[in-house]
């Protein structure tokens, strides 16, 4: 229960609800900006939006409420009272310290360089991307002084996506961990059973669209999500998005001739949704509401999308389901055949199509060269050829264009440097997570009669209902017992894809 003694954070709290509608309105407008919008309302949309931040942002600046925020004495504060104050200060960290002047140019320079980028990739054109880059790179490092750090200015920039990490940690974490996913994708791709036909992998499919949209239906129901507190629709990208205490959206994509794209983007997002959906009443409007990371976000999203959705048990539930929905492709498929077509490794290009195994390698590869700019060890123009060079080493091949390598990303058009690596924190963390659920549930069992109800109950007891009261390690240590390591990731899918390779 939240109690609210102080009164300089009671006040804290009255100021906090006007921001908060306000950041909830913005998102709605940009949910209806992926998802409804006609195009010609995008000027519109635009000034609208625009109108919104500025507003938000000149409320964050307010001198009464950065008083009350710089100035209240944490002593005395109870628990509660200390995580709002907290979590307030590092979200104000970048309009307090960073100068106003560097605030929009970073703006102004990261707004040009999406569509620099986008032009660029289609282009399959890295140099005219190049200086816009170096640009990117450069007000990062500049924002990073301001924002402050001890030995190394990457810190400041990790530290703005998941509180307190910082690269010496990444850096163990990786080392823990490529050598073991390195080696596993390469006894799996020379494994027997790899090199067998299957029907699902080499052959061409058509998936109807209405089916998929029916199965989608399906598993949503099984995980619980509810249509009276949410939405699925269609956008280019997935994406999740919250509007309101029980007004939590997602969306996903759909391709006929690929039913795995639809189907796990689903449920990756409806991972996410049920978060911030199971956040305590009691945080509602408040800082403590919501995710606390997006480490411990892609934790939920890749723990529903991995750990059972493409857990072997789930995928005996599902198999009849597919026989009866995609009758003609599925007809003579064996239980093996689904579970390698779900699981399939295939070092490739595109971290985003990566499957279990080899998609930290992405990230390795992403985090060292981000590093290795932002401390001058490495100039933007010669991305390209680091990028081939790594490519080669971690996943042994070399894209034969920068479209493919170098230019597939957002993130870096954004000015999002330090992003990446929480999704491995996340993939880490799922791990750590189902080796804690397992000793108080009968996961696998669960899983196979498709019974999810008593999964998502655990992750909102043990995880969801404390929303942002703990910082994340600590969250994730008073869940699984353990500080992150990369130690039940690697035995996790060591045990999995060895039994479905026979290893
Ligand atoms: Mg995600």
């Amino acid at each position: 229960m939240l109690q609210i003694e102080n009164k300089n954070i009671k006040r804290i709290l009255e100021l906090y609800k006007e921001m908060h509608v306000l950041a909830e309105v913005g998102a709605l407008l940009g949910w209806d900006q992926n998802v409804y919008m006609p195009a010609k309302a995008a000027a519109g949309r635009a000034i609208q939006s625009t109108y919104l931040q500025s507003f938000l942002t000149d409320k964050w600046v307010d001198r009464e409420f950065r008083t009350l925020v710089e100035e209240t004495e944490v002593e005395g504060l109870n628990d509660g009272e200390k995580a709002i104050l907290r979590n307030l200060r590092h979200a104000a960290k970048f309009y307090y310290k960073v100068p106003k002047k560097l605030i929009l140019e970073n703006t102004r320079v990261t707004t040009e360089a999406f569509s620099i980028w986008q032009e660029a990739k289609k282009n399959n054109d890295f140099k005219s991307f190049a200086a816009t880059l170096a640009h990117v790179f450069d007000l990062q490092k500049q924002i990073a002084g301001y924002l402050g750090y001890k030995d190394n200015p990457y810190d400041a920039l990790l530290d703005m996506y998941e509180i307190g990490l910082t690269a010496i940690e990444c850096s163990e974490l990786f080392s823990q961990i490529r050598p073991a996913i390195t080696n596993l994708s390469q006894k799996i791709t020379s494994a027997n059973i790899y090199k067998k036909s299957n029907p699902l992998i080499h052959n061409k499919h058509t998936f109807a669209i209405e089916v998929q949209k029916r199965l989608n239906e399906f598993i949503l129901a099984k995980m619980h999500y509810s249509h009276e507190e949410g939405r699925l629709d269609v956008s280019s990208h997935p994406f999740t998005t919250t509007l309101g205490r029980h007004d939590v959206r997602i969306t996903t994509r759909y391709s006929v001739v690929n039913l795995k794209d639809s189907l796990y983007s689903t449920i990756h997002e409806a991972g996410h949704a049920l978060y911030e959906l199971g956040v305590s009443d009691d945080y509602a409007s408040t800082p403590l509401v919501g995710g606390v990371s997006l480490g411990v976000h892609e934790s939920q999203s890749r723990f529903w999308e991995n750990m059972i959705g493409k857990n072997p048990h789930f995928l005996r539930f599902l198999l009849p389901h597919l026989k009866k929905e995609f009758k003609e492709i599925f007809g003579r498929i064996s239980f093996g055949e689904l579970v390698q077509y779900i699981n399939h490794v295939k070092p490739g290009y595109i971290r985003t199509e990566a499957d279990e195994v080899t998609y930290n390698l992405h990230i390795i590869l992403r985090f060292e060269m981000e590093q290795d700019i932002i401390n001058g060890r490495l100039q933007t123009k010669d991305l390209p050829e680091v990028w081939r060079e790594k490519m080669k080493t971690y996943l042994g091949i070399i894209p034969p264009n920068d479209q493919l390598g170098v230019l597939q990303d957002v993130h870096w058009s954004y000015g999002s440097i330090g992003y990446f690596p929480t999704y491995t924190i996340g993939n880490l963390y799922s791990a750590q997570i189902l080796h804690a659920m397992k000793k108080d549930l009968k996961f696998d069992t669960l899983v196979a009669k498709g019974d999810l109800l008593p999964i998502r109950k655990w992750l909102q007891t043990h995880i969801h209902t404390y929303g942002s009261l703990y910082l994340p390690k600590e969250l994730m240590k008073k869940a699984t017992g353990e500080d992150l390591s990369g130690k039940h990731f690697v035995s996790y899918l060591t045990k999995k894809f060895s039994a479905i390779y026979s290893l």
